[in-house]
């Protein structure tokens, strides 16, 4: 029996339903509730909210969300071994756990949550950044969710709160960054983890806005940050040569030189060069 909720121990629950760790599903577990815990209080104030959860395992994280007050959770799982362990987490809580047996990237969620909803997720390293982009582009802003409380391996977490300058600033920053605030909240050692990953993890929240914090249009904002970020190391004037006519005119027009290079352009110089472009 466990403190937070009474249900049996997470190492007890792995030997018992045999949930040997599979490295193709990126299973490294969380055994630890005192942490999960502390996961999902970083998600802020659960009570009345829905959560969805991603890849919950044996269920660490889901019973930190649970015992944190969450209105219901929904778990999304692909490794169908998990189900007997979620089971009976969902027992315990009657009418707050539904678990989905299947891929996330293939579950239309809208259907189950009341927006909106948080996302709390120790995330597949194979889908992962994946599924973050999907839910930083939906069709209208702002989305359906209100925060996204994700682990990451650290190199990906610090992608996505860098700043210009940083040698890890690129397109998932910008994507993060131009209609969400994003910050890491927890640093997590391999040794959090069984079995331990190689890398060192972290958990970042993101919080969307409630408008972009500058106005550009998506499609056009993201063609421009993709092309200076594939050839990151030319100056703007060759790397956007392909996205529009004139490109060293449209540069200076948005306050840019065109002898820049786009891991030094803030936000706001991206989207009035994607502005500046739309023009035409
Ligand atoms: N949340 C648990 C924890 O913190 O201990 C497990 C985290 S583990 C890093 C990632 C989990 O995601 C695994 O249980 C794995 O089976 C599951 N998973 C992998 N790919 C998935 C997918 N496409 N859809 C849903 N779950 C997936």
């Amino acid at each position: 029996m466990t403190a937070i909720d009474g249900l049996p121990p997470l190492r007890e629950v792995i030997r018992d339903h045999d949930l040997v760790a599979k490295k193709q599903l990126g299973q490294n577990f969380l055994l630890d509730l005192n942490l999960t815990a502390k996961i999902a209080r970083a998600a802020g104030d659960l009570a009345g909210h829905d959560i969805l959860e991603v890849g919950p395992g044996p269920g660490g994280l889901t019973r930190g969300l649970l015992a944190e007050g969450a209105r219901k959770v929904l778990a999304i799982e692909k490794d169908p071994r998990c189900m007997a362990a979620l089971g009976e987490i969902a027992r315990h809580y009657p009418g707050r756990l539904e678990v989905i047996n299947g891929d996330a990237l293939d579950v239309d969620i809208s259907q189950h949550l009341r927006a909106p909803y948080k996302i709390a997720a120790n995330l597949p390293y194979n889908v992962g950044t994946e599924l973050l982009v999907r839910w930083l582009t939906p069709k209208e802003w702002p989305p359906q969710w209100d925060s996204l409380t994700l682990m990451f391996q650290r190199e990906v977490a610090e992608r996505i709160v860098a700043q210009p300058g940083d040698k890890h600033y690129g397109r998932l920053a910008i994507l993060a960054q131009w209609r969400a605030q994003a910050r890491i909240v927890m640093s997590l050692p391999p040794e959090a983890f069984t079995p331990a990953p190689k890398v060192h993890s972290a958990v970042v929240h993101l919080k969307a806005l409630p408008a972009p914090r500058y106005s550009a249009d998506p499609a056009i904002l993201s063609r421009v940050v993709a092309a200076g970020f594939n050839q990151r190391r030319k100056m703007l004037r060759a790397s956007l040569k392909s996205v529009a006519p004139d490109i060293e005119a449209k540069l200076e027009a948005a306050g840019i030189a065109p002898t820049e290079r786009a891991e030094r352009i803030t936000i706001e110089g991206f989207c009035k060069l994607a502005r500046v472009i739309a023009e035409g």
